[in-house]
C-alpha cells in the first residue's frame, strides 16, 4: 500500500514544484495581457536581438535617473546606467518573456529573487531591474519617437555620484548615494541644496524635541 502511494505523492510534489516555477508568469511585470485587457500602448521597446519585446501603458516614467554605482558600471559595462521607473502593471511583454534570465547582484545568484537584474537570455541586453514594488527600465530600449517623449524620459538626477568615473556638469541634482537619502554634491542646483539642508535641520530638531519629551 505504501509502495503504491509513494509514486503518486512524488508526482504531486513535482507538479507543485513546476507550478511554483511558472507562478511568476501570472504576476506583473510578467503577466501576459490578453487582447481584451485593453492594454493602452504608449511605447514599444525591444532588446538588441528583438527576441524580447514589450509595451508600456504609462506616458511618463515615475522617475528617470542616472546611476553611477560600481554594480551598474560592471553590470552595464558602462560609466553609468540610465533607468526609468515604472509600476509593474505598466509593462506588457508581447514577445519573449520566456527568453529572460535573472541575476541577483546581492547574492550573485541566477534565481528569480527580488531585487534582480533581468536580461534577454539570447543577446544578454539588460531589460530591467525588477524591484519588490517597481521596475527600473532602460530607456535605451524604448522607441522614443517625438521630442516630447524624449523630454518625458530625460534623466532628472544622478545617484551614487560619489562612485562616478567621470564628471557630468549638467546642473542636475547629484546624490552621493541613493537619491533623497544621501548628500547633494558638485553642481547640484543651489536652491535644492538649501532646501535639503532646511529639511534635515527640521528633522534633527524634531528628533531632539521628541527625545526631550521622552526624557521629561
Ligand atoms: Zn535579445
Ligand atoms: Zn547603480
Amino acid at each position: 500500500m505504501d509502495k503504491e502511494s509513494a509514486p503518486g505523492q512524488q508526482h504531486a510534489t513535482r507538479e507543485q514544484h513546476s507550478e511554483g516555477l511558472n507562478e511568476w508568469k501570472q504576476r506583473p511585470p510578467y503577466k501576459i495581457h490578453e487582447d481584451n485587457d485593453k492594454f493602452d500602448v504608449k511605447y514599444e521597446a525591444n532588446c538588441h536581438c528583438g527576441k524580447v519585446r514589450y509595451q508600456l501603458s504609462r506616458s511618463e516614467p515615475l522617475d528617470s535617473k542616472l546611476c553611477h554605482c560600481t554594480t551598474c558600471q560592471t553590470q552595464h559595462a558602462a560609466p553609468f546606467q540610465w533607468a526609468a521607473i515604472f509600476h509593474k502593471d505598466d509593462i506588457n511583454f508581447s514577445h519573449g518573456h520566456h527568453d529572460l534570465e535573472w541575476y541577483d547582484p546581492t547574492d550573485k545568484s541566477v534565481e528569480h529573487k527580488l531585487p534582480c537584474k533581468v536580461r534577454c537570455s539570447f543577446c544578454h541586453s539588460p531589460i530591467m531591474d525588477e524591484g519588490r514594488n517597481m521596475i527600473l527600465l532602460f530607456p535605451s530600449l524604448v522607441h522614443l519617437k517625438t521630442d516630447e517623449d524624449k523630454a518625458r524620459f530625460k534623466p532628472r538626477c544622478h545617484m551614487f555620484y560619489g562612485q562616478r568615473v567621470m564628471d557630468i556638469p549638467d546642473g542636475l541634482p547629484k546624490w552621493t548615494g541613493i537619491d533623497n537619502e544621501s548628500e547633494l554634491i558638485e553642481d547640484s542646483p543651489p536652491e535644492q541644496v538649501r532646501e535639503l539642508q532646511r529639511k534635515r535641520e527640521k528633522e534633527r530638531n524634531e528628533k531632539k524635541e521628541q527625545e526631550q519629551k521622552e526624557e521629561s
